[in-house]
């Protein structure tokens, strides 16, 4: 569902994507991994196009959605209006995605009234009322603390195999690169590094040796 060949990004001098190609499968969800700075978020606002200035072939479906890592709600709507942003109109739509997330009875709350957490639910139930085929999530769980992330992670598996989505998920965690993608992506000097299958039977215990490769990538 998503296909880029070529892509660069220079800001000025510097090159921060020297020619990007990827492929993401229906319903395939793919991890991004690379240091800080190596244009992780970079390429996920291209291919959001959110970019008008990279360069390259890409094709991303209008069926798109973006999750951040802050969950870019807008503080003057209710929750119900937030998550109507993605679908105008389709209330029906909306009430179901919050729900999915866990949220049905706070639809009038306002997102100063949200924990973190809560509010990265309703940023998550924003993106699933596009019923869209691919999701591009930016480190969604990465500003929340332990139990709430991995409570979420849990959910992420949930809505996947309920909605067949596919995603790309830019993450700093290798575990959860190994937990929730099929494939794990490693950005280093402008290309993709590293290109690791996960295995769909795999422990993934932190120590396995079969990560060892990806980990020594990184
Ligand atoms: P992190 O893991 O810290 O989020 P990242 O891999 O997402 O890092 P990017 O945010 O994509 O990295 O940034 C890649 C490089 O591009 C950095 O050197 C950054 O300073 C530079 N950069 C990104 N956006 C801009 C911009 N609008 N103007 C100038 N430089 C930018
Ligand atoms: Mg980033």
């Amino acid at each position: 569902v998503v296909q880029a060949r070529g892509v660069r990004r220079a800001f000025g001098p510097v090159t921060v994507l020297d020619g990007v190609d990827l492929t993401i499968a229906s319903g395939e969800v793919v991890a991004l991994l690379g240091g800080s700075g190596s244009g992780k978020s970079t390429l996920l606002r291209i291919l959001a196009g959110l970019d008008p200035a990279a360069t390259g072939e890409f094709t991303v479906p209008r069926r798109h959605a973006v999750v951040f890592q802050e969950h870019r709600l807008l503080p003057w709507k209710r929750v119900i209006d937030n998550v109507a942003l993605g679908v105008p109109g389709d209330r029906s739509k909306c009430t179901d995605a919050l729900a999915e997330v866990g949220l049905a009875d706070r639809a009038r709350a306002w997102p100063a009234e949200m924990s973190g957490g809560q509010a990265q639910r309703v940023a998550f139930a924003r993106a699933l009322a596009r019923d869209p085929s691919v999701l591009l999530l930016d480190e969604p769980f990465g500003a929340l603390d332990a139990l709430t992330r991995l409570r979420m992670q849990q959910l992420f598996g949930r809505l996947r195999s309920a909605h067949g989505f596919a995603a790309l998920l830019v993450t700093h965690d290798v575990d959860e690169a190994l937990l929730l993608a099929d494939r794990a992506l490693v950005l280093a000097d402008g290309r993709i590094a590293a290109d690791l299958v996960v295995p769909l039977d795999h422990p993934r215990a932190p120590d396995d040796p079969g990560f060892g490769e990806l980990r020594r990538r990184l």
